[in-house]
């Protein structure tokens, strides 16, 4: 057996498992890799008619026939694989480029127009044959015609290839070029030396070449899922940018809303009842409006992985109380008794994050009471200590209206509401469970339901906490808010419900909450008072909340303006400093502010996109307090109480 024989069967064998190991990986979908796959399958036509040309012009005298369709089929094969090359080199050469698409395609048909020409020629024109007892090869005005058409194609696209060399480096195409004259030389070197039958071991190489090279369908997924997460990572930042401004787009109005509707209320006897009502339902329903945009605020980071767990030290029992009482006064009119019992054994301070754990009991506790007509909401906290952490159990028990079993896996999807057609006089969006979840998770805890439709639910959570301080000063009076507290933990049974669970006491009415009235005019002296805000109808808020104290205002709509009062020689004793405004933000001239090393004006950062964490920022900023916009009379007036009294 030949050498040359030899190789052409290697070339077979590694074409073979090369060919089963490409076509059964999962390819990523595009021209090129259509177009290789091509190539692959023409290469191995071309090895396997050369070995059976060999083998039947060998024995030519038996086989003229076969020996003649084998040999032109092989020669076509040949063809076809420039023209599959040649249409694979445009294809990466000019991906994507929408605006080369034309270009491609008129190449594509030149190309085609181009084969099928030279491919008549190789069936019509004489083909002969050559055989020695070891050299046996064809040659003659066929072949010629092949290489002549194939040398076309080549050159047609190196040249290309040539003109471009520096879009061709930066794609990392040169592979190409090594490809293009291994195919020339080759198909030279065949013209002149038809002895040498190289030309199909020589596509098989090419292939194997490119396997390894431009073609490797392992890196082409990968690049496809980078290009993939790169892009999904780009809509989700637009979409977490566009969520962001778009709630502070909806609050700026909001603020305005808000602000003046409250102001009405403090027209007492001046304003028809009729008035007053509907101010405080705009409130309401503003309120509700800010929940929601808040909700999805959230969510929408919390799905960017941009929702970050803090840790500060709070006092937690506090906290705790603080939430029992503003839900107390949410139960309103309904029959409802409310109790809640926090452990004493839960440590003085504990370290964790303070806002998101009140989000989570908040959801839990609104819930129960928006959820429950009548009956009893039980919210209790209980903890182990142990080993530095403080591992709490909260319980939210209500009589309410339930969940029906199959609905229990649904609680948590977002946007799942349940049971609409009960629901439809409750106010929700269904993604407080689906974010109380999440940020649960995102804390280290679990949560959990039982609940008997109909009859109650029972919602659980453990979050582990690290200890701060075990014990701190002594408290004086028991701060129980006038609300009746338990001392008696539900203990959960599954396998009661949790109406069962709750503990039998007569339901009493909880006392109507004490809702606190508007402040006093406050007494903080005559205070001089800069207001930066690029929204008028805020200004126009801002000074109604601030009416109260008798201030002097000055006001400002840029940050660049800010700077300009300070330079005219102005001074304040307070700022209320937007962050979003144009030409220069809030943070930016308060940084430039900062600069002087005598400043020392108490400001308060104002904004619209009240986000979890930005108290923290602010503070290492250097403001003195952040306020969310819409704030209120009592709002201002709590951070006026810290700063001026
Ligand atoms: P929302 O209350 O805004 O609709 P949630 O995610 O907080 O959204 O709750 C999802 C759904 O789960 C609610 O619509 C309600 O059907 C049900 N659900 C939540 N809490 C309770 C509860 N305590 N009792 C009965 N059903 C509840």
């Amino acid at each position: 057996m030949s050498v040359l024989f030899t190789i052409m069967l290697v070339s077979l064998m590694y074409l073979t498992i090369l060919m089963i190991n490409y076509f059964v990986k999962k390819k990523v979908e595009s021209d090129e890799v259509k177009l290789y796959g091509r190539i692959m399958i023409t290469t191995f036509i071309s090895v396997v008619t050369e070995i059976l040309s060999v083998i039947f012009v060998s024995r030519y005298k038996d086989f003229p026939i076969t020996a003649l369709i084998v040999n032109k089929i092989f020669i076509i094969s040949i063809m076809t694989y420039v023209l599959s090359l040649s249409l694979y080199a445009w294809t990466i050469f000019y991906d994507k480029a929408t605006e080369k698409l034309m270009i491609k395609n008129k190449v594509k048909k030149t190309y085609f127009i181009v084969y099928g020409i030279f491919c008549i020629g190789i069936i019509l024109l004489p083909l002969n044959f050559y055989y020695d007892g070891s050299l046996v090869y064809s040659y003659g005005a066929s072949t010629n015609c092949c290489f002549l058409g194939a040398g076309i194609l080549i050159t047609s696209w190196f040249v290309c290839l040539m003109l471009n060399i520096k879009k061709a480096v930066k794609k990392k195409l040169y592979p190409l070029y090594v490809f293009a004259v291994m195919a020339s030389i080759i198909l030279l070197l065949r013209g002149s030396h038809p002895e040498l039958t190289l030309i199909s071991s020589t596509e098989a190489l090419i292939v194997f070449l490119m396997y390894f090279t431009v073609e490797n369908p392992d890196v082409k997924m990968i690049q496809q899922l980078e290009i993939a997460k790169d892009q999904a990572d780009k809509a989700n930042r637009a979409k977490s940018d566009f969520l962001s401004s778009m709630s502070h787009e909806i609050r700026t109005p909001l603020n305005a809303i808000v602000g003046l509707s409250e102001d009405i209320g403090t027209f007492k006897d001046q304003v028809p009842p009729q008035v007053k009502e509907d101010s405080e339902d705009i409130i309401n329903a503003s309120q509700t409006l800010l929940e929601i945009v808040g909700n999805i605020l959230d969510i929408s980071k919390i799905e960017s992985d941009k929702m970050v767990i803090t840790e500060v030290p709070y006092d937690f029992k506090k906290e705790a109380e603080t939430l029992a009482k503003i839900n107390a006064v949410r139960i309103g009119e309904k029959p409802i008794n409310f109790k809640y019992h926090i452990a004493d054994d839960i440590p003085y301070e504990l370290l964790g994050d303070k806002t998101h754990i009140k989000q989570v009991i908040n959801n839990l506790l609104s819930n129960a009471i928006k959820y429950t007509n009548e009956g009893a909401v039980n919210f209790t906290v209980n903890c182990i200590n142990q080993n530095g952490t403080s591992d709490l159990v909260i319980t939210v028990q209500d009589t309410g209206i339930g969940i029906k079993a199959e609905m229990i896996n649904k609680l948590f999807n977002k946007f799942e509401r349940l049971d609409v057609e009960r629901n439809t006089t409750v106010e929700g969006t269904g993604l407080g469970l689906a974010i109380t979840k999440k940020l649960v998770e995102m804390m280290g805890g679990k949560i959990n339901v039982q609940s008997q439709y109909g009859k109650g639910s029972l919602f659980m959570v453990t979050i582990p906490q690290k200890i701060s301080k075990m014990t701190g000063p002594e408290k004086t009076e028991e701060s129980t808010g006038g609300f009746e507290r338990t001392m008696s933990m539900p203990k959960v049974d599954p396998n009661k419900t949790a109406a069962e669970q709750m503990p039998a006491t007569t339901p009493t009415i909880a006392p109507p909450p004490k809702v606190e009235g508007i402040p006093t005019v406050g007494s903080y002296g005559a205070k001089k008072i800069l207001l930066a805000d690029d929204n008028k109808l805020n200004i126009k808020v801002a000074r109604r909340a601030l009416s109260d104290f008798n201030f002097e205002i000055d006001e400002v709509y840029d940050g660049e303006q800010v700077l300009q009062k300070f330079k005219e020689g102005n001074t304040y004793d307070l700022i209320l400093m937007d962050i979003m405004m144009p030409n220069m933000s809030g943070e930016e001239a308060f940084k430039k502010l900062k600069e002087d090393p005598n400043f020392n004006i108490p400001t308060i950062a104002l904004t619209a996109d009240a986000i979890a964490g930005a108290l923290e920022h602010y503070k290492e900023v250097g403001f003195n307090d952040y306020l969310a916009k819409p704030f209120n009379r009592e709002q201002i007036k709590e951070k006026l109480d810290v700063l001026f009294k």
